[in-house]
């Protein structure tokens, strides 16, 4: 998968939920792909605009990254898991068997999510919050899967959607009322195969 350094906007978080955000760094699933957190400090960018980690979370992560080892550990792991998701959605969608490799990557996320999640009461609701001493560099894999387990409990059958764009693959929840939603954002891919056709039909 060809590095790239991509300068991560908001616009870039097109998913509807984390774990097809996290699917979402890579661009071009399937065709060309790139890979566009190419290193940890890339990751940590796009962590903090996804929602995964909070301001005060990822500038403990960035300096633990400066020197630990275990940052590109982490690293590696995530890229595990987003591979497993997009795997696994993907055989959804097709209505294929998931493969058991994606599944058990899963699952050994799903382990330590149980084992890392405590109840708290916060104003008087029952709150499933991630046990304070878990290190920040696997906060955003822990978040990324509680995200994909309320994706999944309830599979929006038919929301979750796959770009049709030249090199994109990008995965999103539908959740316009009519379902119409095609494109992961109309200027980016949809402008550009509305642009191909006009030019097919007039030139
Ligand atoms: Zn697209």
């Amino acid at each position: 998968m060809k590095p790239v350094n991509h300068h991560w906007i908001a616009r870039d978080i097109i998913g509807g939920n984390s774990a097809l955000d996290l699917v979402n760094t890579v661009s071009g699933w399937g065709y060309d792909p790139e890979d566009w957190v190419p290193d940890v400090a890339s990751f940590l960018v796009w962590a903090r605009m996804s929602g995964v980690l909070d301001k005060r979370e990822t500038e403990q992560a960035a300096r633990l990254i400066e020197s630990s080892p275990a940052a590109e550990r982490a690293l590696a792991s995530v890229k595990e898991l987003r591979f497993a998701l997009w795997s696994l959605v993907t055989s959804l969608q097709q209505r294929k068997p998931a493969k058991p490799s994606d599944l058990s990557v899963i699952n050994e996320w799903m382990r330590r999510l149980a084992l890392s999640e405590q109840v708290a009461v916060k104003r008087g609701k029952i709150d499933f919050a991630i046990n304070r001493d878990i290190s920040v560099l696997e906060l955003p894999a822990l978040r990324v899967i509680a995200a994909a387990r309320s994706l999944l409990k309830n599979p929006p059958a038919g929301r979750i959607k796959t770009c049709p764009g030249e090199n994109c693959g990008w995965k999103f929840l539908d959740q316009s009322k009519n379902r119409s939603r095609r494109w992961c954002d109309m200027t980016v891919c949809g402008n550009v195969a509305k642009a191909r056709k006009y030019r097919a039909r007039n030139g």
